[in-house]
This record gives C-alpha cells, sequence and structure tokens, in this order.
C-alpha cells in the first residue's frame, strides 16, 4: 500500500512542537515514568507493561475534528403580503449569519400586483383583537372576593389592547386595506459546530482520555491534516494514498469524519465554515495475555497510556 505522509517541518513556526515531538515511543514513555500496570490473580501478580516487550506494535492516529459552519437555505414563493409587511421585508439578501447565531428573513424577489388586502376582507383597514376575541371585554385573572370573602366568579374587564372595541388597525396592511402580491424568498442562516475525536481502533475509556488529554489545549499545528481526496502523482499516478502522519495511519477515521462534517448544520448550502482536523497519533501495543495499550503523547510532548479497561 502506497503511504503519503504529511510532513513540512520547514513551515514550522520557531518554538513550536513538530510532528516528531509528538510522535509516541516506548523508550520515551519509559523515559517519562509512564506506568501501565496490569494486574491479575485478584491483584497478586503486577505487570508493568511497559517493561514487557510487545508482541505487535501498529502506528495508527485519531482524529480531532473542530468546526463551525453556518449553512443557508432558501425557500422561494408567491405571497400576498399586506403593505405594512411588504414595508418591513428586506429587498436585499442579508449577509450571511454570524457562527452560533440562527436567522430567518423574508427578501422580496419580485413585486407583482397590488390588490385589497385579504387579511382585513370584512372590515378594511381593521381586524378582529386577538386579545378579547372581538368581543370588547376579557376576563379578570385575579378571581373577585366580595367582602366576605366569597368567590364571586369571574369579573370582565375592559380589553386595554383595542381599547374595548373589539377591533385593532389590521396587522398587515397597518391600516389602508391595500397588499402586493410578491414573490417571495424565506432565508434561513442555521450555524452548527462540532468537536469531536474519531478513533475507530480505540475503546470508549481510551477516547474519553484522549479527550481530557487534548481538550483545551491548543492543537499542535504540526499535526493539521486535510481530508481532501489523495491521488499518487508519481507512477501510480490516479492510485488511491493512504492517510498517514509520519506513518500512522489514520484512514478508518476518514469516513467517520467525513460523514459528521458533511451532515453539520442540516440541510442547505455551507455558507461559511471554519474547520480544523488534526491528526493524533499514537502507538497501539499488544502484550502476551491479550493485553492491550495505547501509547500517545499530550500537546506539551509529554507521553500517556490510554487502558482500554480503565
Ligand atoms: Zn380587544
Ligand atoms: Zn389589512
Amino acid at each position: 500500500m502506497l503511504r503519503h505522509d504529511d510532513t513540512e517541518p520547514e513551515n514550522r513556526p520557531s518554538g513550536a512542537m513538530s510532528v516528531t515531538d509528538m510522535l509516541p515511543t516506548i523508550t520515551g514513555a519509559r523515559a517519562d515514568g509512564v506506568e501501565a500496570i496490569v494486574r491479575s490473580f485478584g491483584g497478586l501478580r503486577r505487570r508493568q507493561l511497559l517493561a514487557e516487550k510487545p508482541i505487535a506494535e501498529q502506528k495508527l492516529a485519531a482524529l480531532v475534528v473542530v468546526a463551525k459552519v453556518v449553512r443557508r437555505e432558501l425557500v422561494e414563493g408567491p405571497l400576498t403580503l399586506g403593505e405594512l409587511e411588504y414595508g418591513r421585508a428586506q429587498q436585499a439578501m442579508p449577509a450571511i449569519a454570524d457562527y452560533g447565531m440562527d436567522a430567518m428573513t423574508l427578501v422580496i424577489r419580485e413585486v407583482g400586483e397590488r390588490r385589497a388586502c385579504p387579511d382585513c376582507a370584512m372590515q378594511p383597514g381593521s381586524m378582529s383583537c386577538s386579545v378579547c376575541g372581538g368581543s370588547g371585554v376579557v376576563e379578570d385573572p385575579v378571581p373577585y372576593m366580595n367582602r366576605a370573602r366569597v368567590n364571586m366568579g369571574p369579573r370582565m374587564l375592559s380589553c386595554t389592547a383595542c381599547g374595548a372595541t373589539g377591533t385593532i388597525t389590521c396587522a398587515s396592511c397597518g391600516g389602508t386595506a391595500r397588499a402586493v402580491e410578491v414573490l417571495a424568498a424565506r432565508v434561513s442562516d442555521h450555524g452548527a459546530e462540532l468537536d469531536h475525536i474519531y478513533g475507530p481502533e480505540l475503546s470508549l475509556t481510551e477516547l474519553d482520555e484522549l479527550r481530557a488529554l487534548c481538550g483545551g489545549a491548543e492543537l499542535p499545528a504540526a499535526l493539521s491534516v486535510n481530508l481532501e481526496p489523495r491521488r499518487d502523482g508519481g507512477a501510480y499516478r490516479d492510485a488511491p494514498v493512504r492517510y498517514a502522519l509520519h506513518g500512522h495511519d489514520y484512514e478508518a477515521a476518514i469516513p467517520l469524519a467525513r460523514g459528521a462534517l458533511a451532515g453539520l448544520g442540516g440541510a442547505g448550502k455551507v455558507e461559511k465554515e471554519e474547520t480544523s482536523i488534526h491528526a493524533w497519533p499514537y502507538l497501539r501495543l499488544s502484550y502476551k495475555g491479550g493485553k492491550r495499550l495505547a501509547l500517545l503523547r499530550d500537546a506539551a510532548g509529554r507521553h500517556h497510556a490510554l487502558t482500554p479497561w480503565g
């Protein structure tokens, strides 16, 4: 299998972690004093796995994906807007909403015929008061008690919303009784965020430990990768190339990360996005007796052993 390595040590800022500072080694873990203790026979037997020679060693990497998007959905259709609603509608497309914000805007695309306001056809310019239902009175929410503290039942009060008239100015046309036929677009912007680690070969406990190790830390720029489809440029032109960082394979995490990014924010077209993807290299070590561990380094370069049994 062909391999492609993301290795650009020349481009890294001085003082920052390099890829090699982040590659775990057994010798490095021993030097850092990492303990990977397993007990058996009711705790009588204690093994420090890192002192033993593993029977298998695999170079793998998890993907740390942090992303945010804003998607825009546009639904167009004919509408009749009263003159007041028409005056409030936007004529131009709104700017894309900020990250994390949802927004909904009605935009006029084309203006058609003028006609009578459909919302006040019964009484041009006015509509029935929705607070009192047109009666002009509302029930007092506080029960009326007489002097003897006897509940006298509900008491009716004048409706303040319509000044006891039962009608208000038509909310659609503002009282002009005129409306406009338009072709309008409902523009909905929806923001969504993702912060997740994909490591299909890691147990849930190991993923939690890894999340705790790199959560909140500024991820080393040297570990940054992208998910663009790869083609080998050499003799095997157009042959797919496996994804790896210094030999640490993260091929298995790619479909999970791609799927999550593709679905982020739901429907609509992606109008704005910021995505950072880092490959987190680890060594999967297997020992006699079916014991295994994942060896990796934190953002400061210190070794840690993740153990599948917690
Ligand atoms: Zn009213
Ligand atoms: Zn009206």
